[in-house]
């Protein structure tokens, strides 16, 4: 291998030259610590930055065993030395100067989730530590500018190396409490599927945030309390006891006036599939991880899902067993986020009436009566909410302020009163019971078939040119056609996004032959990244610094948004 040495005379030599004899940099150098890898070098100092990579062996990083071996420890580890990382290099972005992005030094920035990112990779045997960074390459105007480059490579680097990527220079204690933690909520979603609950909202949690641009936890909020009925415990390896609020399987309903904290604690919840930084007042909010956000998204696309026990009988005659639309109505679509969640496998469904199509949710029993069955085309969730759990063991919990009709339905009720939860499951239930229900006057149910299968145009994939980007939290273009993500609501990070991409083209180079099952599909993609990490998809010389894993869930969602695939 090249030495640091070898990289410093050929940065002498190819200064003030034109900006692509950079290109000659591409390859790894031995700097002692760790190596320097130059995996892809931009164009012009506008362009990208370039792709570097510092590796360091396990002996050399000198983490403890114990903070890595483990998987869910391992990925609070890399996202602790991102963020030392990414503290220090803050310092010396654009110190080094130039034209365009000349001395930019960019890593990626995790906001309050803990997720398995491309940018800071420990390896589960060895130890060894990667991150994956970008640099602006400095120039003067069009002109290497090799001085400047020297003072990154030779000076701020290995600074920022020293100080965030050995054991030795980080503070054991917070390293320690870091994996602490890991493994605490850990414990809490294994113990939650042992003893049957689908939520943990631990007291003393911080639900609300400080704006709808801040992911920060509000100042001065309400601490959140469980009310003593739904209490549990939990006796934590490294915490000890847990106090807080547990919601168990079944149909829950969290009722309440406006703007009492409703749509705050199902926000919560939907975000406690992933496990969150200390301090962030979500900690100890777990949710079972295959809980999935279902909500009216008018204007999607539907391809070939099994709508009918929700909708029949069109009047236009379209078959609802295999529902096809480019442009769904509310109460479709969120029929099709019902179905496609079951496919996917989720555990639980999470859906505020906010965001819900009110002639899904409900069909009052005054309409009941001037309308008939036979004139109505949908069958409101309510009437399947509880066949969705007793035939198919799918939760629900469900935010419902002005929709007393689910008091019926659900076999836990909350009232948030003040930002603090009451239970009123009984007291709900016997003023139910004075109202005389017209019975349901549903078909009956049956189970929707999964077996659709997935193609798509191998050209597309197989095209040199083919083009992904990402839009923020929006969407993914591909070439000109855009998949709408933006209702994809457990999407938390712009890197699941561009992760899904690099799925989304794999799969589409492998996996979307039109005899594998949009579930075959999923789980292949699924089972490769677990097996082989990231990497496994993404195919290039490089891996992109810029990936976040996504769950099994939203790979299913971004499957059934994207209008290319034939269904
Ligand atoms: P709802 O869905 O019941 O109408 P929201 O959850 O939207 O109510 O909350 C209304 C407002 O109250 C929001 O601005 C939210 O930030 C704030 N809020 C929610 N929970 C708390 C809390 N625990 N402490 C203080 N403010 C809160
Ligand atoms: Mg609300």
């Amino acid at each position: 291998m090249k030495s640091a040495e070898d990289l410093r005379a050929l940065l002498d030599r190819i200064d003030r030259r034109g900006y692509p004899a950079y290109k000659d940099t591409k390859g790894a150098y031995s700097f002692g610590k760790y190596i320097l890898g130059i995996d892809h070098v931009q164009g012009d100092p506008f362009a990208a930055p370039s792709k570097v990579s510092v590796r360091l062996a396990g002996k050399t990083a000198g983490f403890l065993p114990e903070l890595y071996k483990e998987k869910h420890r391992r990925i609070a580890m890399q996202d602790y030395l991102l963020r030392q990382f990414g503290k220090r290099i803050e310092d010396y972005s654009f110190k080094a100067r130039g034209s365009g992005k000349s001395g930019l030094m960019g890593v990626s920035r995790p906001g309050q989730e803990i997720l398995e990112r491309s940018a800071c990779l420990v390896d589960a045997e060895t130890g060894d530590v990667a991150v994956h960074m970008e640099i602006g390459f400095p120039a003067n105007g069009r002109t290497v500018n090799a001085g400047e480059l020297k003072k990154i490579l030779f000076g701020f680097l290995p600074e920022c190396v020293e100080k965030s990527l050995l054991y030795k220079s980080l503070p054991a204690d917070k390293l320690k409490e870091n994996a602490d933690l890991a493994d605490d909520q850990h414990f809490i979603r294994e113990k939650m599927t042992e003893e049957g609950l689908v939520v943990f909202v631990a007291n003393g949690a911080i639900l609300p945030r400080q704006s709808g641009v801040s992911d920060k936890p509000m100042k001065g909020a309400v601490a959140f309390s469980s009310p003593e009925s739904l209490e549990v415990a939990f006796d934590l390896p490294h915490k000890g006891m847990l106090k807080g609020m547990g919601i168990r399987k079944g149909v829950t309903m969290i009722a309440g006036g406006g703007y009492h904290g409703k749509s705050t604690l199902l926000e919560a919840i939907e975000r406690g599939v992933y496990n969150h930084i200390a301090g962030d007042g979500r900690e100890y909010v777990i949710t079972q991880d295959t809980a999935m956000k279902i909500r009216a998204e008018d204007g999607r696309s539907v391809k070939n899902v099994d709508i009918s026990m929700f909708i029949r009988d069109l009047p236009n005659g379209k078959d609802t067993k295999a529902f096809y639309s480019e442009d769904a109505s509310g109460s479709t679509s969120q029929a099709a986020g019902v179905v496609e969640a079951m496919e996917a496998g989720a555990g639980a469904l999470l859906i505020d009436e906010d965001t819900s199509a009110t002639n899904f949710m409900i069909r009052d029993e005054l309409m009941q009566r001037v309308v008939s069955r036979n004139k109505e085309p949908i069958i409101p969730f309510i009437d399947r909410v509880r066949e969705l759990y007793e035939k198919e063991g799918l939760s629900t919990i469900l935010v419902a302020g002005s929709s007393g009709s689910y008091f019926r339905k659900a076999d836990c009720i909350i009232q948030m009163d003040c930002y603090r939860p009451v239970d009123i499951t009984d007291f709900a239930r016997e003023e139910a019971a004075r109202f005389p229900a017209s019975g349901s006057d549903a078909p009956s149910y049956v189970r929707p078939s999964f077996a659709r299968c997935v193609k798509s145009d191998k050209a597309v994939w197989e095209n040199e040119r083919l083009k992904i980007k990402t839009m923020g939290l929006d969407g993914i273009l591909l070439n000109k056609e855009t998949i709408d993500m933006r209702y994809v609501e457990q999407l938390v990070d712009t890197e699941q996004l561009n992760a899904l991409g690099y799925l989304l083209k794999y799969a589409g180079a492998h996996l979307f032959d039109g005899r594998k099952t949009v579930r075959e599909a999923a789980d292949a993609l699924v089972g490769l990244m677990e097996e082989k990490g990231l990497e496994a998809v993404c195919g290039g010389a490089y891996l992109p610094v810029n990936l976040a894993m996504p769950r099994r869930q939203e790979i299913f969602a971004c499957l059934n948004r994207y209008r290319g695939l034939k269904l």
